[in-house]
């Protein structure tokens, strides 16, 4: 979609905002390897222009979710290393070896297919072997990891460039959890160093344990959230990040309405006074949750306003009877900072009983992302 002239709504991204996070980041760990996580668009902010502007930062690595993920960011000329985190099918081999990109690995016949492949071609193929240390979900057993990683080490077309698990709570203030998971890779870690494997890296933490434990854990992390301006930790922040995304709509119309008429579908709002309904070009296909139906807050010439009625696919209402002289085609700040107010996606996520990371990356590609303070 393009992003010159006239759009109904727009993502503004300052990378500005991505540089200090990042160096908060970098604050946290010292001289530790930083793998930026940008998989789903780089939660919303889009993939390519955050992945080149975190390049120019010194990434150790950047991490995806899915092969597509990262050879979109290959032909968008991206040439550092990009871990495959969920992993890789079969079929995808020939892509993984021809684009050279490092798969997260936990399964035997993929192991052995991936190396088949890699010698017949003559290459050494770079993977990450994942361990399930209590996330339940991906990975490799603590008690059969050690015997998979020797395995792949003494692979001719493999080479094991790291091993990696991940927190399921490192997010809460109760770290009991967190600490058994990094006693049991900790323990891995150290057999395979008396067992004479030299593995590059070791990592687990993501944004909340970059947060939590700020002398970070092993030689890589791993952090996607914070990177965006949000913080995982319930309550206080613990650093001034900086939220990357504003996202703005215009108003399509606004008209005067006497009290008692109904707004949007379903009637579930009836004007009490004489309003000035605004409708919006923005709506739940957008990206802007329905559960926001008469909940919402919005930013209008500087003041909050409420979301009046449903959430429609495309568009939505705001009563905006205090604000005034608010236009046709003036903008309508529904994520982001106006003077003194403001509404965050973390807002946005506790109305709806969600978290920031669903609002964030939620929000559709058919609005056009512009992109503020970039450096050449
Ligand atoms: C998404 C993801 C991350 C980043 O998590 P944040 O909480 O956004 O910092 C790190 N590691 C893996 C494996 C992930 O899937």
């Amino acid at each position: 979609m393009s992003t010159k002239g006239w759009s109904a709504s727009v993502i503004e991204v300052n990378l500005a905002a991505i540089r200090h996070n990042f160096k908060l980041v970098r604050r946290c760990v010292g001289r530790k390897g930083i793998l930026a996580v940008v998989k789903a668009n780089a939660y919303g902010h889009g993939n390519i222009e955050v992945a080149r502007c975190l390049t120019k930062m010194g990434v150790a690595m950047l991490g995806v979710a899915y092969l597509e993920e990262g050879l979109a960011l290959r032909e968008a000329g991206i040439e550092g290393p990009i871990l495959i985190m969920t992993g890789v099918s079969a079929d995808q081999i020939p892509e993984v070896v021809q684009y050279r990109l490092t798969p997260v690995l936990f399964d035997r016949t993929l192991l052995t297919a991936l190396n088949r492949y890699a010698r017949r071609y003559k290459k050494r193929v770079d993977i990450h072997i994942k361990i399930d240390t209590g996330m339940g979900r991906l990975g490799l057993a603590t008690e059969d990891a050690l015997d998979f990683v020797q395995k792949a080490a003494d692979l001719e077309g493999i080479h094991v460039e790291g091993i990696l698990t991940h927190f399921a709570d490192a997010d809460l203030a109760d770290l009991s959890f967190a600490e058994r998971q990094l006693g049991k890779m900790k323990g891995v870690w150290e057999h395979l160093r008396r067992e004479g494997i030299r593995i590059p890296y070791c990592h687990i933490a993501n944004s909340a344990a970059i947060m939590h434990y700020h002398a970070s854990p092993f030689n890589l992390v791993r952090p996607g959230l914070m990177l965006y301006g949000y913080s995982p930790l319930q309550g206080e922040a613990t650093l001034p990040l900086h939220p990357a995304m504003q996202l703005k709509t215009r108003v399509i119309s606004i008209k005067k309405v006497s009290a008692g008429v109904s707004i949007s579908y379903g009637r579930t709002f009836v004007t009490k006074r004489e309003s000035l309904i605004a409708t919006l070009s923005l709506g739940y296909a957008d990206g802007y949750p329905r559960l926001l139906s008469n909940r919402g807050v919005m930013i209008a010439k500087g003041r909050r306003v409420p979301v009046v009625g449903r959430v429609c696919m495309d568009m939505t209402m705001i009563d905006a009877t205090e604000v005034s002289d608010l236009a046709a085609g003036e903008w309508v700040t529904v994520i982001g900072s106006e003077g003194k107010e403001s509404v965050w996606a973390d807002e946005l996520a506790r109305w709806t009983d969600t978290i920031s990371y669903e609002i964030l990356c939620g929000i559709s590609d058919r609005i056009p992302r512009v992109y503020l303070h970039a450096m050449d």
